[in-house]
């Protein structure tokens, strides 16, 4: 998945995202990507966030909508976005050894937070038209 979350100058957030799904996925099957609170959510009162990865494990928790509403309670992005994975591999902790989930989220004033459940999960910043710095998130494992 790619996704993008955005803070303009006029301070209105948005946020898109695009997969190809998983590689040999069945025949029918929908990742979470077009499914708006799963892997794309935005409040412009609160923030974006979007991710990538499992899907499935994303759309049973609504997960990008689940790291708004923790924003929403005033944790950070990163604070928002790591309770939201633990509770992701909290469902089953063996299962998560095998499977990344990462999320990436912005808020209405400006503050940029990601984590995921493996390691190596990256996220570019760009401000003023400069890809400033690509980071790997904290992860849970
Ligand atoms: N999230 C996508 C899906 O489950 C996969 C990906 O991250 O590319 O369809």
């Amino acid at each position: 998945t790619m996704g993008t979350v955005a803070l303009d100058a006029a301070g209105n957030l948005s946020g898109m995202c695009t997969t190809s799904g998983m590689a040999f996925k069945m025949r029918g099957r929908i990742g979470d990507s077009p499914i708006i609170g799963a892997g794309l959510y935005v409040d412009n009162e609160v923030g974006a966030v979007t991710c990538s990865g499992q899907g499935e494990e994303v759309i049973r928790m609504c997960g990008s909508h689940l790291v708004i509403e923790f924003m929403r309670q005033g944790k950070s992005p990163e604070e928002a976005c790591r309770l939201a994975i633990e509770r992701i591999v909290k469902r089953d902790v063996n299962r998560a050894k095998e499977f990344q989930v990462g999320f990436i989220a912005l808020s209405k004033a400006g503050e940029i937070g990601a984590y995921s459940v493996q390691p190596n999960f990256s996220y570019t910043v760009m401000a003023d038209g400069i890809n400033n710095v690509t980071t790997a998130s904290k992860s849970y494992f």
